[in-house]
């Protein structure tokens, strides 16, 4: 078998066998320099992470992270991932991409929401496909509810659907003509109007002149989050002999022998707390999130929930 080599442009093409295609790579990979900062491509600061090296990519673009190889693909390709400060992960393919690109759909089920891949419009007796280049989120992906905003500006109508997802659970579109997410939309807008001061809304450090859906559906993920929190810690709290249900699932080897009552509600108490500071360092600690995700969720969690009981047997400083 033979394969295609060219040099300098596309039509000087010479056929070489496999054996010494595998030695060109070989050669290019020690000699490849990064086209922006002429800098010998390494395995470090000038890692090459798309058609330029990662030092270059992250001083164009300061506010994300790097996050390390996310995989390889079938050609043999690495694809590398960064994470910007809403928590979005972006990819790019080593000698390929520009830059890196958001992958939203990837993001959200990352951290633990599901996209629907169907859509049964209103009256309509067929699904439509719902691709994955069109998501957007409204609200944080660490908070346990965000909104899911699909578009499709092409296709004949014009689709726009929303949806609230759940963290591990749900996702359900909003219906604006149902009575309870009418309410939901009126209880944020309520909330977005008491914002106002003088002509301007102050939401999330903006000043708006006018309310958007997508404001309400900040304002909405962030009340329903809370909501689904308190829900969550109830549920915990009324199963004593099996206290973790969904969200709060230890695995075996890590529950605590024998908890009374009152411990399995300090370890509620703790879990809550921690469930807090992971957001605040989600918010700020990206790259550090996105390598617990690679350790799996359980692990996570079980770290979370039995650390502080290990650490400090006697609680005090959680009463
Ligand atoms: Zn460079």
């Amino acid at each position: 078998m033979s394969k295609t080599v060219m040099l300098d442009w596309s039509s000087r093409r010479f056929e070489v066998t496999e054996e010494g295609y595998n030695l060109i790579r070989e050669v290019i990979s020690r000699h490849q320099i990064c086209p922006t900062c002429h800098s010998l491509i390494d395995q470090e600061e000038h890692l090459l992470v798309a058609k330029k090296c990662l030092a270059c990519v992250l001083r164009e673009h300061p506010s994300i992270t790097f996050a390390g190889l996310q995989r390889v693909d079938s050609d043999g390709d690495k694809i590398y991932a960064f994470v910007n400060q809403e928590g979005i992960v972006l990819t790019s393919e080593e000698n390929s991409s520009e830059k890196p690109e958001e992958d939203v759909a990837f993001s959200i089920e990352q951290a633990g929401f599901t996209i629907p891949t169907t859509y049964k419009p209103f009256k309509s007796t067929e699904n439509l496909r719902l691709g994955r280049a069109s998501w957007k989120v409204y609200g944080k992906l660490s908070a346990s509810v965000v909104v899911l905003h699909y578009y499709d500006y092409y296709s004949k109508g014009r689709i726009e659907i929303d949806y609230l997802a759940y963290k591990d659970g749900q996702t359900i579109e909003v219906k604006k003509r149902t009575t309870e997410h009418k309410n939901m939309l009126e209880k944020a807008r309520n909330l977005a109007e008491r914002t106002k001061k003088g002509s301007y809304y102050h939401l999330n450090g903006q000043q708006l002149t006018q309310i958007e859906d997508a404001d309400l559906f900040q304002i909405i993920a962030m009340l329903e989050s809370a909501v689904y929190n308190e829900q969550l810690a109830f549920l915990a709290l009324q199963e004593p002999e099996q206290p973790q249900p969904d969200l709060f699932t230890l695995q075996e080897d890590s529950a605590p022998s024998e908890q009374d009552q009152s411990q399995q509600e300090e370890a509620t108490e703790v879990e809550e707390a921690n469930q807090q500071i992971e957001s605040e360092v989600v918010a700020t600690q990206p790259e550090q999130e996105q390598q617990e995700e690679t350790q799996g969720k359980s692990s996570k969690r079980k770290l979370r929930v039995v650390q502080p009981s290990e650490e400090d047997p006697t609680n005090e400083t959680l009463s």
